[in-house]
């Protein structure tokens, strides 16, 4: 059976090995994942308690409207009701995003490398995908975002932080670059990670779509939140584009227990400040390792860091599964000569450390 044409061009999602599979293969008792960019402390001790008391009844459809997350949401967020959209994850919101606006002929700007879901989707909706490399540094080349739009341009993806850079778009090229962007062009700004930003670095991008028609701003429970096996995200943005996404969404498209978890995730909101407060700890004594080492890495406002390896990334890789450490190689998130690592608990890290340490020892001793 032949699927669409473009189908031809593209893969399932190759996810990394499963925890249990590499235990197997390299007959190792402890595994530490640090490749998805998962919350290494879990997720809030009070939707635990909260969902062992009082699960929702499995046999009756989730609340398609999502109403007391919503409410939640208005209120935390200072936004109107008819300006929330909920997917499940907000993987499922770039999809409603594509299928809402793109066609043949149209096309998307992305930066490169960024989340590789953006053009997945265009691709599968038959739009043409214009990439603009960040800059050395990992930022997104705003200016040339700009350039790239033309008249059939229906989307630009900004993502900030990046995924997998690590770094934000500052203040200001937020602000320049929608006064700039025409009016035709929605602007999807994903902040999977916001919570780990340094606050003084926030844009208030939410306080833009009232400013701006053609704005939608994401968020995810999956990473600070540590909610990703529930697979639950939002997007805020004018009603206009709020009902317009809805008319593509399923009607039950989150899970009544998801929307149960976010509720009260929502209101730990100290599990999100230690969880801020230990990663960048945590980040920070990794990166002055880092330093010691002489491997370069981008800035990053994030919970994981994008390294500039001495080898492939690959190798690094390979060479931390052997030893029980499952880490994303740059080549196959479009940056080749890198690894991202996810920020894990401080024992984890200092194990990683002195495994990159001996690899760096072992590379660094063929050129003495
Ligand atoms: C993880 C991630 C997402 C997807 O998160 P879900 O809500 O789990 O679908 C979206 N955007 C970026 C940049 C991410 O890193």
């Amino acid at each position: 059976m032949e699927g669409k044409p473009i189908l031809n061009q593209l893969s399932p999602y190759k996810q990394g090995k499963q925890t249990k599979e590499i235990q197997e293969e390299f007959g190792l008792s402890h595994i530490v994942k640090l490749a998805s960019n998962e919350n290494p402390y879990g997720y809030s001790k009070m939707v635990k308690e909260r969902l062992s008391k009082e699960l929702p009844e499995f046999n009756i459809y989730p609340d398609g409207y999502t109403g007391e997350l919503r409410n939640a949401l208005t209120d935390k967020l200072n936004v109107k009701e008819n300006e929330l959209i909920f997917g499940s994850g907000t993987e499922e919101i770039i999809q409603l995003i594509c299928r809402s606006y793109l066609q043949p002929g149209l096309n998307v700007v992305v930066a490169a490398p960024t989340f590789p879901q953006y053009k997945h989707y265009a691709l599968i909706e038959g739009a043409s995908v214009k990439e603009i490399p960040t800059d050395t540094n990992g930022y997104h080349d705003m200016d040339r975002m700009l350039e790239a739009v033309d008249e059939n341009t229906k989307i630009v993806w900004l993502c900030s932080p990046n995924n997998p850079t690590g770094s934000v778009i500052p203040k200001e090229d937020l602000h320049t670059f929608m006064s700039k962007c025409p009016d035709h062009v929605l602007v999807v700004y994903d902040e999977a990670y916001y919570e780990y930003m340094d606050k003084e670095l926030d844009v208030h991008a939410l306080s833009y779509i009232n400013k701006f028609d053609n704005l939608i701003t994401m968020r995810t429970f999956s990473k600070a939140y540590g909610l990703a096996g529930l697979r639950i995200g939002y997007g805020v943005a004018n009603s206009n584009i709020i009902t317009t996404l809805d008319k593509v969404r399923g009607p039950f498209n989150t899970t009544s227990i998801a929307q149960k978890a976010a509720i009260t995730a929502l209101e730990d909101q100290a599990f999100i400040k230690h969880t801020y407060v230990t990663n960048k700890h945590v980040k920070a004594s990794f990166e002055t390792f880092l330093d010691d080492i002489g491997w370069k890495y981008y800035d990053s406002q994030t919970n994981f860091l994008l390294i500039v390896t001495p080898t492939s990334g690959t190798e690094v890789f390979q060479y931390l599964l052997e030893n029980g450490f499952i880490v994303r190689p740059g080549e196959l998130l479009g940056i080749p000569g890198t690894v991202r690592i996810t920020i894990g608990t401080e024992d984890d890290m200092k194990q990683l450390q002195k495994l990159l340490f001996m690899f760096h020892k072992e590379k660094t001793k063929v050129f003495e």
